[in-house]
């Protein structure tokens, strides 16, 4: 599945690739359609699903073709239940809207802040990220007006009725137009959550998500800091040293996937590479002689990966690491089933150490990270 098939226009789809999401996760593909036809959605998913994308994307594609706001009149309003998820939504609505050819202006307001740069920033806002209670605040310093919403979000409903902003909400649908686009996004539904999606939403285009793969308890996850040029070498180091029978490598490109299995045959390692260059036949063959134990390695690209079949590895490597947190989980995933354990291993280079942090925060799990200076790469 690929971005383009599903209505966006080519400046939306520029970004989306800039951003690096390679197709879209389930979400996306069912909110998207459903958003640009203009139907009410209820999306049950957890963040981490992509569900931010999942309303972005339409709305800044509806948005180019209506006029745009005027004023202190916004077109269209996310309520969010904090100050952390605004100037997320805030900030991913930005960088998809970056080539649009016509701007669309983004701003989030919450609490705990002074009220005034917010009332300043207000003017011509198209898409207004909010929390209640300061939505409300803006409202009667007349510095925003709700009558002309075409477009109402819901994010992360069940925490904002959580966080005890039942009655902001329902002061603040009393200011939108009846008639109006909503879409709620919830991680759980009942309660609170039911009344609003029978009360506000028409016929929603229900969409639920699996909540995201999370790490299974069994894998040994450990990371090796590693100058660039020392990669190869640390890796045929490992891969002797753990007397690694059966070990699947990612790597991003095509290029780094062939350039390691050419090392590694070279060192006497058997490998094949397994990536979108390669013809079925080709891949077919070389999953099965893995499995078949005739191959140690087998160099991956992430796409390629998804075909891979096998039940349980016992050796995940990281070559290079994935852009997104959820590829991560995906990939070392693939060890450590059932009850067998199995060890994910990440090969981090000075330039990736920020990038790593996030993963783990993320996976809420901390990786321990291990020094490679007193290992002896010689002649590998
Ligand atoms: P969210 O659930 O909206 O908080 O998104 C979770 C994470 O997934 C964010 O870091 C996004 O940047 C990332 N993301 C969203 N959609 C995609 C995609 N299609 N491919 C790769 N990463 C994505």
């Amino acid at each position: 599945m690929s971005f383009s098939l599903l209505g966006l226009s080519q400046s939306l789809l520029k970004a989306v690739q800039q951003l690096g999401y390679t197709s879209p996760y389930p979400i996306q593909q069912q909110a998207i359609p459903a958003v640009l036809k203009g139907n009410d959605v209820l999306g049950i998913a957890q963040t981490g699903s992509g569900k931010t994308a999942a309303f972005a994307l339409p709305i800044l594609e509806l948005l180019q073709k209506k006029t745009t706001a005027r004023n202190r009149f916004v077109t269209c309003l996310v309520l969010v239940p904090t100050r952390e998820l605004a100037m997320q939504v805030e900030e991913t609505f930005y960088n998809l809207s970056l080539h649009l050819p016509q701007r669309i202006k983004i701003l989030a307001v919450f609490g705990g802040v002074s009220i005034n740069p917010q009332m300043m920033k207000l003017s011509g806002t198209d898409v207004l990220v909010a929390t209640p209670g300061r939505l409300l605040d803006l409202v009667e310093h007349n510095a925003v007006k709700l009558s002309e919403v075409e477009i109402l979000v819901l994010d992360e409903a069940d925490k904002m009725l959580n966080l005890g902003f039942k009655e902001e909400m329902d002061r603040i649908f009393k200011l939108l137009p009846a008639r109006r686009q909503n879409l709620l996004f919830s991680a759980t539904l009942g309660g609170d959550v039911e009344t609003i999606v029978t009360t506000q939403l028409h016929n929603p285009v229900t969409i639920t998500v699996e909540a995201e793969a999370s790490v299974p308890e069994l894998i040994d996850q450990v990371a090796y800091q590693v100058a660039p040029e020392k990669k190869g070498p640390l890796l045929r180091y490992l891969i002797k040293q753990e007397n690694m029978e059966q070990v699947l490598v990612f790597a991003s490109s095509i290029r780094t996937a062939d350039n390691i299995v050419g090392k590694l045959k070279k060192n006497g390692v058997e490998a094949a590479a397994l990536h979108g260059d390669k013809s079925q036949g080709a891949r077919t063959e070389a999953l099965k002689q893995f499995k078949a134990g005739k191959i140690r390695v087998l160099v991956a690209t992430d796409l390629a990966s998804r075909g891979i079949d096998i039940k349980f590895l016992p050796y995940v490597i990281n070559y290079e690491l994935p852009r997104s947190p959820k590829d991560y989980v995906h990939r070392i995933g693939r060890t450590g089933r059932a009850e067998a354990s199995g060890k994910a291993i990440s090969l981090i280079t000075p330039e990736d150490a920020h990038h790593f942090k996030i993963i783990q925060k993320k996976m809420g799990r901390q990786v321990p990270i291990l020094a490679t200076d007193e290992l002896d790469l010689q002649g590998l």
